[in-house]
This record gives C-alpha cells, sequence and structure tokens, in this order.
C-alpha cells in the first residue's frame, strides 16, 4: 500500500510536464493547495519567457510569533519524460529505461505537498510555512529568474529561511554556497586591407583581440573565481587584413564583487587594446551566498541528527533556483530528497531518502 506522500508523488510523476509546458503539474498543485485551504498567490511571470505556468506561491499559516519556513521545489522536468512507465522496487522507482523518471524535482514538488498538508491540518503550533513552486528550472532557472517579487511581497512575504528540495546524494547533506556565473560576448572591429599590397592601411581584430586574451586571466584565479574562455573566430584569407574577431567566455565566482572586477578588467584591456569592439555580458546565475553565519545550516543538520542521519554542509559547482534566492536576500539550504542519475533515463529515485529530508524537515519545522 502506497503511503500518502507516494500517493501525491506518483500522481505528479504521471502528470507530464517539460519545461514551458507545466501546466498540468501547475493544476494539480494549485488544486491541492485550494482543497487544504492554502493561500495561494499566483506570479504570472511565464510571460516573460513563453512558458504556461506562473510560479506558485502559498502559505499555510502558523504561530506568527516563530520565525517562518519557505520550502521551494521546481515542476519541470527534463525530457525524454514523456510517456513514463514508473517501476517500483520496493523504497527504489525508477523507469523502463526509455524515460527519465522527473524526480528532479518531483520527489520536491511531492514532499511539499506532503508537508503542507499535514500542517494544514494541525492546529497552528508550527510556525508560517511559505512554498514556492517554480518552474523552467531546468533550462536557465526561468521561473525564480523572473519572479515580480515587487507583486509578491504586496501579496505574501515568504519568509527569509528558505529550504530548497532539489537535490541527490545520501540525506543528511545540506548545500549552502554555490558560485555565480558570467558570460560575456566580445566582437572586436579593426580594418580590412590588402595583407601584401598596403597592409599598413589595415589593422588587425585577431591580433588585438590576442593581445586582451594574453593579458586576461584565466584559469582558477583564486579560491573562489576560475574563468575561461572558449570561443574564437575569425575567417579571412591569408592576404586579407581581417576586421572582425570574436570570442567568448565564461567568469565565475562565489563573490559578486569579483566577477564584477573580472568584467571590469576585460573591459579596460578592451578599451587599451582594441579601440573599437562591443562587450555584452549577460548574468547566466548569480552565486548562493550564506549570509546568516551557518545558523540555517546548523539548525538543519541538528533536525538530522535527531533523526540518527549524520548531517554535512556542502558547497555546489553550478547553478540553481536557490541562486536567484540567495539574490534577493533569501537564507538558502538545498537538500537531498532522493533523486539520482538525474537527467538521464536511468534515473531513479530513493524513497528513504526522501523520507528522511522529510522527516528531518518536519522536527525543524516543529522545533
Ligand atoms: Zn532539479
Amino acid at each position: 500500500m502506497l503511503t500518502r506522500v507516494e500517493e501525491i508523488l506518483e500522481d505528479i510523476l504521471c502528470l507530464h510536464s517539460p519545461s514551458k509546458q507545466e501546466g498540468k503539474v501547475t493544476e494539480y498543485i494549485i488544486g491541492f493547495l485550494e482543497n487544504i485551504g492554502a493561500e495561494v498567490y499566483l506570479d504570472h511571470n511565464q510571460k516573460a519567457y513563453g512558458g504556461d505556468s506562473p510560479t506558485i506561491f502559498a502559505r499555510i499559516k502558523g504561530d506568527e510569533s516563530k520565525e517562518g519556513i519557505t520550502l521551494n521545489a521546481h515542476t519541470d522536468v527534463v525530457p525524454p519524460n514523456e510517456g513514463l512507465k514508473i517501476i517500483k522496487e520496493e523504497s527504489i522507482w525508477r523507469t523502463d529505461g526509455t524515460t527519465t523518471l522527473g524526480g528532479d524535482d518531483k520527489a520536491g514538488v511531492a514532499t511539499m505537498l506532503f508537508l503542507a498538508e499535514h500542517y494544514a491540518k494541525k492546529d497552528e503550533k508550527h510556525p508560517d510555512l511559505y512554498f514556492i513552486f517554480t518552474a523552467g528550472e531546468e533550462q536557465g532557472m526561468l521561473g525564480a529568474r523572473n519572479i515580480q517579487w515587487n507583486e509578491v511581497r504586496k501579496h505574501m512575504e515568504p519568509a527569509k529561511r528558505m529550504v530548497i528540495l532539489d537535490s541527490g546524494g545520501d540525506a543528511g547533506k545540506v548545500a549552502y554556497q554555490a558560485p555565480g556565473c558570467y558570460l560575456y560576448d566580445v566582437t572586436v572591429r579593426g580594418k580590412k586591407a590588402h595583407a601584401g599590397i598596403e597592409p599598413e592601411k589595415g589593422s588587425n581584430a585577431i591580433v588585438k583581440a590576442a593581445k586582451v586574451l594574453a593579458e586576461l586571466p584565466f584559469g582558477r584565479i583564486d579560491h573562489e573565481t576560475t574563468s575561461n574562455t572558449s570561443m574564437m573566430t575569425s575567417d579571412f584569407p591569408s592576404n586579407v587584413v581581417p576586421d572582425v574577431c570574436r570570442f567568448t567566455g565564461e567568469v565565475r565566482s562565489h563573490n559578486m564583487e569579483k566577477l564584477d572586477n573580472y568584467l571590469k578588467e576585460l573591459d579596460s584591456l578592451l578599451e587599451k587594446y582594441a579601440e573599437d569592439y562591443s562587450l555584452e555580458t549577460e548574468l547566466d546565475y548569480p552565486p548562493l551566498v550564506q549570509k546568516d553565519g551557518g545558523v540555517l545550516v546548523d539548525a538543519l543538520i541538528s533536525s538530522y541528527r535527531a533523526m540518527g542521519i549524520e548531517g554535512q554542509g556542502e558547497i555546489i559547482g553550478g547553478g540553481s533556483d536557490g541562486n536567484f534566492f540567495s539574490q534577493e536576500g533569501f537564507d538558502v539550504a538545498v537538500l537531498s530528497v532522493g533523486m539520482e542519475k538525474v537527467h538521464t533515463t536511468e534515473e531513479y529515485l530513493r524513497l528513504d531518502v526522501m523520507k528522511q529530508t522529510m522527516q528531518a524537515l518536519m522536527h525543524f519545522i516543529e522545533n
């Protein structure tokens, strides 16, 4: 017999929800939340990126004298996920090998819905609980990136302490820091001329770009910053002085100021060597930075310990919705809900891990 959280999980796994088409799961979640009497606010931020589903905000009222807690998970899954057949082997759920499972991140969504239902029925000894269900995470954190915070805060101010349920590995891992990343795209312009007859009339864009790249630092710049250039293009016959050269790259750091400084350095080198150029930069995602001195992480580790699980703080390497929430001022921790081999057709879910995290969260909420 399925437990309640397994029932919810099975329901939502079977609702197909690729990025930008999370409609069916979104409808299920909204219906579920309304049914248990949660307050719901929808941010129709999907219009900014062509999705079909809003970001869902919900609140279960509790004892307002206690510090509130916000939970987050995303509703989209990585393809191929259509026609999913769940194969259940005791505490492992997998697929028949032709699709992903979508445990990333429906294990997080199911855990949140279970907790919402559980605490909606209880008297208000728990703190205010907030729930944020984001869409489009797998295609560049589109939902979280585009939340219209001014509107949200008018309707519902989610608690600053945020736990994101969107990671794999053993229960007890508590991730609290991740780098941010900027992408840049540079075009250096020179002047075309015949390379043999009148080279003095030309200005070689490749040579100018090369001087910039020769002085710009690359690789591991310091303990929290790395950078790379991975594309350079300019293609002319050997007798033509090239008048255009383009290169692109990225810089990652756990420190936003270092990201900004790196881009300033790139700009001043371009100024120095290239004169005529364009520099486009794009924030791929901001860093996830710990701002509370570890209070949230420590509280979650003690909650795991109360379940007999050894908890541990962790630094992660990539971007997720948490990076954007961190930038918005939330204290963020990311927990494992048992997803494994995500983004592949070998994906499986460890239900025991999902339930351990759920138990630890209940301890965290009630203490
Ligand atoms: Zn995910």
